[in-house]
Order: structure tokens, then C-alpha cells, then sequence
């Protein structure tokens, strides 16, 4: 009897534990993947996501046609899909990877209580995670709010597991079994084809991802330590998006770190580990707070006097908040579905704190358009820069737009990539242009509410806004 291989977010076929465990059955295997807009508590994914999503799938058919197995592809629910595949093909075994988001692994833990109350055979497997997140407990038997004992007791322990190799061939089921079309599935973009800047700027799929790996292995990594901040260096690994899709595990990465990177400096590989180690630290707040992009982690700023300013939203969506390293990140984000680290803090900081809009405002929009858009990255970072987080930043802490585009893009490197029109500025001037003389913006063809926005607040009356808000949030105003 043939047994099922269901594909969610891991499209991959290396270290793929659901994929071997079927494989050494020596089942005849249906590869699946089924894309389910309908269950309850199912975060349904953004456009960047989806057209990722599409070109990543797009080649995993391709890897598994090569192996031998024909992939299904379905629209459904997960648990009817399963059930017609079940009846359509006999088959009497199921595997899959686990999944941390809150539809996705309350599903599959009915799904397999289902099935195996039906005598079928259900396995699951890590991969996507270094750790189970309802194995990792505190002293106390509670779940870690603060990153550094977090990480402390994650890598304090043994080294990873090695990544379960990719099997060489698979014995694919030969029966016939409706598919629909990965057109019908997930179809690109046509009028308008918004996606232009993510074709030049990314290649999904699992080839994609170990090319990305190298490629920083070989690069970025020695400069990683002192370099990550700067958004106009290319010094970060651009592991996220590959990494949210399944397209590489972390288990993976920490190998080849372990076995490539004896050149690199011990310094840099502990940073980039530790950032590895956030992604893990957001899953396990997720996982423990199954809401997180609605509810705030601390309770306290439910009482937030959150503003609605619908047109201050458009200008930050648009890049156009007269901030240039705002504006930048912004733009950079719409172009090609990703934004540096560093510019992402200081845009949320900029949401949240200077126009005091709900961070879950941002939260969605970044949901939408980055291609990385993670169930628990996401919302955790967006509630850790707007205060609301776990371990997150004092609230005080206010981001300067214009000291932080000056510290960390000194060059202008970034802000003229991104901001053509503000390219002729001078670097004394190119991050607060409102500041520049009149001859200095006539000589860079800049002029101010016309080529490019005033700032839509002033930072000093902006900040003290923030403060006020806040002390009212706590009672004290
Ligand atoms: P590198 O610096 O090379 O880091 C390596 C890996 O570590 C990343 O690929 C990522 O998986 C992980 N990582 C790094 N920083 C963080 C972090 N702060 N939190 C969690 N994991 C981290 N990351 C996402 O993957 N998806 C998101 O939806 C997402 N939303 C964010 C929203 C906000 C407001 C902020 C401030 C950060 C967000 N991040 C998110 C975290 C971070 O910005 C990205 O992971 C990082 O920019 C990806 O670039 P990289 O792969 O080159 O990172």
C-alpha cells in the first residue's frame, strides 16, 4: 500500500526526515502538497509569500519528478485532502514535518489523532526548528520570555543533530491520482506583474537556498560580526525567505558553519549562531502565545491609545514619510520583498513610536510584501520593537531616524540606492534634507513637498507624543 508525503513549509528534499522516514519504507509515495486556504486558524499567506511559494514549489516538482515521485497538488482543507487521497489511493501511511504556526500544528495534531484512530500509520519529524518547543522548559516548568536564557539553554546542551541526507531515488506511486495545475494553484502575477523586483532579486527553491548559503559562507560571514548592521554592505547571509519556506533547515546551516566556516572568526560565527537563535526564540514565544500577531504579549498595552491616521500609514507604506532611511527601508521592501534588519527596527520604531500607529498595522503590511513573512518572526519582532514584546526594548528607547540612518548608513550608500532623488544631497544633509541650505537642494535638484515629502512629523514633538501616550497607557498621565 503507497504511503502519503505531505509538503507544507518545507520544500525541500535534503534533511527532510518525514521524506527518508517514507522513503525507507519502501511504500510506493505520493508527494502532496496541498494548499489550504480554508482550515480554522490558518494564516493565509501574502503576496510575496505566495509568489514564492509558487516558484519554490515550481522546482521541488521538478527535484521529485527527477527522483521518481509525481507531486499531487490540491486546494482544500488539509484534513479532506488527506482523507479523499487516503480513499483515492489506499494508501495506509502518512508522513509530514511539523509546523509551529497556530492552525497549522493544531490541525495536524487532530489529523493525526484521526488517522491513527483509523489504524493508519502517522509520523511526524523535526527539521524546521533546533528545538521542540514543548520540550524546552524553564526551571520552572514554565516557557522562556527573555532571549539570553533562551539561548543559553539551547546551545548550552549538545551540538545539533546532522542533517538526514536527501534520499537518491524514490519509488514513486504509479496509480493514477488527480492533480490540479500549479496555474490553477498559484498563479503569477500578470496585469499588473508586480513582480518584477523579486525575480531580479531572488532565486526560491532548495538550489536557490544552499547557492545562498555558499555564497555567505564564502562572503559575508567574515565580516558578519561588525558588518550586519550596515544596510549598504552585503554582509548578511539573505537565509530568511529560504529559511521561512523550508527550503533549508537550520540544521543545515549549523552543519556546513560547523564543517566550511574553520576560517571565519569565532566572533562572527557566534553572531550570526545567535541570530539563528532569535528565529528559534519567536517560535517558542509563538508557540506559547498561539496569537501573537493579534494579541498583545504584555497585557499592559491593551490600553494602548493607539491613533488612527490612515494617510500617515499610506506615506510610511509608500516610503514617503520625508524620513529617508525610513522611506529607503520602505521602498527597498515593496521593490524586492525584503528589508535590512537594522531598517526594519527603525521603520516599525517609526510606526509605532512616531506615528503611534498599531503595530499591527505594520505587522500586516510587512505580512503582505516580504517574502520571508514568518508566523513568529513577524509578530514577535514587531511586538519587541513597539514595546508591547517579550524581552522587548524600554519603551523609552525611542529610535532617532536621522542619528540612525547617519550611524548606520554613513556613506548614503543605501538611502541613494533607494531614494534616487535625494542621490545629489551631500552625506551632511542626505538624512535630514530639511536641514539643507536652499543652494545645497537646488544643486541636488531636490525640492522639498514637491521632488520629495517633508517629514511628515518633527522627531522632537513626535517623541514627546510617544512618552505622553505611553505614561497614559500606564496610568501616570
Ligand atoms: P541574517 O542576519 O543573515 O541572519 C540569519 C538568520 O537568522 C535569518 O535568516 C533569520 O532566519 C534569523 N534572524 C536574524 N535576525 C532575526 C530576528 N531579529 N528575529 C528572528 N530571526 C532572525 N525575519 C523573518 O525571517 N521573517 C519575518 O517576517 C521578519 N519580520 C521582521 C519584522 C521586524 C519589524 C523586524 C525588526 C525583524 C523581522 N525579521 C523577520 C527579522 C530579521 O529582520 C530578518 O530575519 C533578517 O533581516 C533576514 O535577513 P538575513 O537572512 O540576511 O539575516
Amino acid at each position: 500500500k503507497p504511503a502519503l508525503v505531505l509538503f507544507r513549509n518545507d520544500l525541500r528534499v535534503g534533511d527532510n526526515g518525514a521524506l527518508s522516514a517514507a522513503a525507507a519504507t519502501h511504500k510506493p509515495l505520493i508527494a502532496v502538497y496541498i494548499l489550504d486556504e480554508e482550515s480554522e486558524g490558518v494564516r493565509q499567506p501574502g503576496a510575496a509569500s505566495r509568489w514564492w511559494l509558487r516558484n519554490s514549489l515550481e522546482t521541488l516538482v521538478q527535484r521529485l519528478d527527477k527522483l521518481g515521485a509525481r507531486m499531487v497538488l490540491r486546494r482544500d482543507r488539509m484534513r479532506s485532502a488527506v482523507t479523499d487521497l487516503l480513499d483515492e489511493s489506499g494508501a495506509d501511511a502518512v508522513f509530514w514535518n511539523r509546523r509551529y504556526d497556530q492552525g497549522g500544528s493544531a490541525g495536524d495534531a487532530r489529523l493525526k489523532q484521526e488517522l491513527r484512530e483509523r489504524g493508519l500509520r502517522v509520523e511526524s519529524f523535526d527539521g524546521h526548528l533546533l528545538h521542540e518547543p514543548s520540550r524546552l522548559v524553564t526551571r520552572a516548568g514554565g516557557f522562556y520570555k527573555v532571549f539570553t536564557p533562551f539561548w543559553q539553554a539551547l546551545s548550552g546542551g549538545t551540538e545539533p543533530r546532522d542533517p538526514v541526507d536527501a534520499p537518491e531515488k524514490l519509488n514513486g506511486y504509479s496509480g493514477k491520482i488527480a492533480s490540479q495545475h500549479i496555474n490553477e494553484l498559484l498563479p503569477l502575477p500578470t496585469s499588473p506583474d508586480w513582480a518584477g523586483g523579486l525575480r531580479e532579486s531572488w532565486t526560491p527553491g532548495e538550489e536557490g537556498a544552499h547557492a545562498c548559503l555558499e555564497n555567505f559562507l564564502s562572503g559575508g560571514l567574515d565580516a558578519y560580526a561588525d558588518g550586519r548592521d550596515f544596510p549598504g554592505r552585503e554582509t548578511t547571509s539573505r537565509l530568511s525567505p529560504h529559511l521561512a519556506h523550508g527550503e533549508i533547515t537550520p540544521h543545515q546551516i549549523l552543519a556546513a558553519l560547523r564543517e566550511r566556516a574553520r576560517k571565519a572568526s569565532s566572533s562572527d560565527i557566534a553572531k550570526f549562531r545567535k541570530e539563528i537563535g532569535w528565529r528559534e526564540f519567536c517560535y517558542h514565544l509563538l508557540f506559547h502565545n498561539r496569537r501573537l500577531h493579534e494579541k498583545n504579549f504584555q497585557p499592559t498595552f491593551d490600553n494602548f491609545p493607539w491613533v488612527t491616521d490612515q494617510s500617515a500609514l499610506r506615506a510610511w507604506q509608500r516610503g514617503q514619510t520625508g524620513y529617508p532611511i525610513v522611506d529607503a527601508g520602505m521602498r527597498e521592501l515593496w521593490r524586492t520583498g525584503t528589508m535590512h534588519n537594522r531598517v526594519r527596527m527603525i521603520a516599525a520604531s517609526f510606526l509605532t513610536k512616531h506615528l503611534l500607529i498599531d503595530w499591527r498595522e505594520g505587522e500586516r503590511w510587512f505580512w503582505d510584501t516580504l517574502v520571508d513573512a514568518d508566523p513568529a518572526s513577524n509578530p514577535a519582532n514587531w511586538q519587541w520593537v513597539a514595546g508591547s514584546g517579550a524581552d522587548a526594548a524600554p519603551y523609552f528607547r525611542i529610535f532617532n531616524p536621522v542619528l540612525q540612518g547617519e550611524k548606520f548608513d554613513p556613506d548614503g550608500q543605501y538611502v541613494r540606492r533607494w531614494i534616487p532623488e535625494l542621490a545629489g544631497l551631500p552625506n551632511r544633509v542626505l538624512h535630514r534634507p530639511w536641514e539643507a541650505a536652499a543652494s545645497v537642494l537646488d544643486t541636488a535638484g531636490v525640492t522639498l513637498g514637491k521632488t520629495y515629502p517633508w517629514p511628515v512629523v518633527d522627531h522632537a514633538k513626535a517623541r514627546q507624543r510617544a512618552l505622553a501616550a505611553y505614561s497614559r497607557m500606564r496610568g501616570e498621565g
